[in-house]
């Protein structure tokens, strides 16, 4: 390593950027209080009044509008297994059994979908038989008036 690659490599410490082999991250508390590191996710935004002039632009971190926060939240809410946060343990209950009466209300309507169908294609099943029947004796038939059993 050169003299000046190492004076470098000290003077990019003195920016306060933290960066460890890929992009600088940023720390952000969940609603739940876990701490996750990444990549801030910047986003320029326009808001607009209604006659379409620009009323206010700047950029913010679509980041946060996940309900992360920079800072510990002070209440801390219920991680769910449905990827959202709940005020309390018990609406966590509340919202996975929900999410297990709808799935298995879900799995019963598939399986009466797949039964449905199933028993469409055996009745055309049975109308083709019928069908076939009933063109086979017909055969019989000419072929009995023609005289050639
Ligand atoms: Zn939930």
């Amino acid at each position: 390593m050169t003299t000046q690659a190492s004076e470098n490599m000290g003077s990019r410490g003195g920016l306060g950027v933290k960066i460890t082999g890929g992009l600088p991250t940023q720390r952000y508390f969940t609603p739940a209080g876990e701490e996750i590191f990444a990549v801030p996710s910047m986003r320029e935004f326009q808001q607009k009044d209604e006659n379409g002039k620009i009323v206010r632009s700047g950029t913010r971190d679509g980041n946060l509008d996940k309900g992360w926060t920079m800072t510990m939240p002070e209440v801390l809410k219920f991680k769910c297994p449905c990827k959202q946060f709940h005020d309390t343990q018990e609406a966590v209950d509340v919202c996975v059994s929900k999410r297990a009466i709808e799935s298995a209300k879900w799995e019963t309507r598939a399986q009466k979908e797949i039964n449905a169908t199933s028993s469409a294609s055996e009745t055309r099943i049975d109308d083709l038989e019928k069908d076939v029947k009933g063109m086979s004796e017909g055969i019989e038939a000419i072929k009995k008036a023609l005289g050639i059993e």
